[in-house]
């Protein structure tokens, strides 16, 4: 693996443990040679990562809308930034430039941007695996739900095992590594 997409808050939100839990993985990411993908931002959590991975010597990559570059979004000293129409197409090129996904606490656009990706991955369309990095049990209800899913049938527990909720940086890499893509999703009527 050499480069990690990243998904997390434009917000910094309000918990000293998630500023650390990014502030963490920014240096692991520098310190093993992981490239950074991310959205561009300097605002919130993103900003607090990209921030870290550049001050502990690592690389960042950028893809932002031009939309949000025009309103002043991105950080001003990235490796590289992409500038690209829509989010649409941002989504696309961050999981066609990394090796994997992982989302730190965030809002409903972190959030989107994960699920979209793993998702994908059921349909033959991604093959990164996709992590959430649940600092302090951010993701628990999240992760329960998705549990819900396969009780109520609506997905396979081989499935379910290809999506990892995990608070140990070890284990998100570990599993990352070993990582074999889902079956493509078949469908019977
Ligand atoms: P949220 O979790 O709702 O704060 O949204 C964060 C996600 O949405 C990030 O991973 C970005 O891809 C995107 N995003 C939202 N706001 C911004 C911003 N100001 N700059 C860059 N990306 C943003």
């Amino acid at each position: 693996m050499k480069r990690i997409a990243v998904y997390c808050g434009a917000s910094k939100g309000n918990k000293s443990l998630h500023t650390d839990a990014t502030v963490q993985l920014g240096t692991y990411l520098a310190e093993h040679n992981l490239e950074l993908v991310y959205g561009g931002g300097g605002v919130g959590l993103m900003g607090l990562l990209a921030n870290t991975v550049l001050d502990n010597g690592g690389k960042v990559h950028g893809v932002m809308p031009q939309e949000l570059v025009d309103r002043g979004a991105s950080l001003d000293r990235l490796t590289d930034l992409k500038v690209v129409d829509n989010m649409s197409t941002r989504k696309k090129t961050m999981l066609n430039d990394s090796d994997g996904c992982i989302a730190l606490p965030g809002g409903p656009g972190t959030l989107e941007e994960i699920i979209e990706a793993f998702s994908w991955a059921r349909l033959g369309d991604n093959d990164n695996p996709c992590v959430f990095y649940n600092v302090a049990g951010y993701y628990d209800s999240l992760r329960d739900m998705f549990d819900n899913m396969v009780q109520n049938g609506y997905l396979t527990q081989s499935d379910r095992s290809k999506l990892l909720f995990s608070d140990s940086l070890t284990e998100i890499f570990e599993f990352m590594e070993n990582y074999i893509p889902p079956r493509i999703r078949q469908y019977s009527k």
